[in-house]
């Protein structure tokens, strides 16, 4: 029998990605990470594609371990690839761990770059890292949140040696076209990697699998902490 009260529905299109990038286009985003080379691995090609859009994207290091030098020479270059302004925002330059700061100091140094800046989108760790140094920054950058509004996002864990984490985006963004100089950027930290034998490639496997994920060549992933949609 046939219900002719409910008539069938007409077939829609698929609804069409809206490009992310332009939502910050003229805008400050504000990519914090604990070290050097975390942000890279996790949103290198966002941050990548967010200046090509138009942003101005800074790559907030908190801290600076091990040599120096190295590593801040290492971290400039890989900015400079990405076309991303960097900060390393606890820099007495020498070494520094985050875990030697008091949580309202680091609450303070992530406040303070919050005020500055003005973000209209914050990108940081998530509550689900291996790297104890990475957890806390995420929990003082939630804490920034009660000082104005912007969007906030998570990204995925990070790691030199592959670790079992918890992760599950709901977010995806398109890197297809920046997944290469995500994979520069990440090869000059050739102090955690090359110097130490560690293949990178497995950064571009996990942009392949997301990018399957969504349908598209590369796709880096995203928790949504909160974001405004108008
Ligand atoms: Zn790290």
């Amino acid at each position: 029998m046939t219900d002719l009260a409910t008539p069938p529905m007409a077939a829609r299109p698929a609804p069409v990605a809206q490009p992310v990038p332009a939502r910050y286009k003229d805008c400050t985003v504000l990519a914090i990470g604990a070290h050097p080379d975390d942000l890279e691995l996790a949103i290198g090609g966002t941050l990548a594609k967010l200046q090509k859009s138009g942003a101005r994207v800074v790559m907030a290091v908190v801290s600076v371990p091990g040599d120096y030098a190295v590593r801040r020479r290492e971290a400039e270059q890989a900015a400079a690839i990405l076309g991303c302004e960097l900060r390393v925002l606890v820099d007495g330059g020498a070494p520094k761990r985050i875990e030697d700061m008091k949580t309202y100091e680091l609450v303070k140094v992530l406040d303070g770059v919050v005020k500055e800046l003005s973000p209209a989108a914050v990108l940081t760790h998530g509550p689900s890292e291996f790297h104890h140094d990475h957890v806390l920054v995420y929990d003082a950058a939630i804490a920034t949140q009660r000082l104005r509004y912007f969007d906030f996002f998570s990204y995925h864990p990070n790691f030199c040696r592959p670790v079992p984490v918890q992760f599950h985006p709901r977010a995806y963004v398109d890197i297809s076209d920046t997944i290469e100089a995500k994979m520069e950027a990440i090869a000059v930290h050739q102090s955690q990697f090359g110097n130490r034998g560690l293949p990178i490639d497995i950064y571009r496997d996990i942009a392949r699998m997301n990018g399957r994920i969504v349908g598209v060549q590369y796709a880096e992933g995203l928790d949504v902490g909160r974001m405004l949609l108008a």
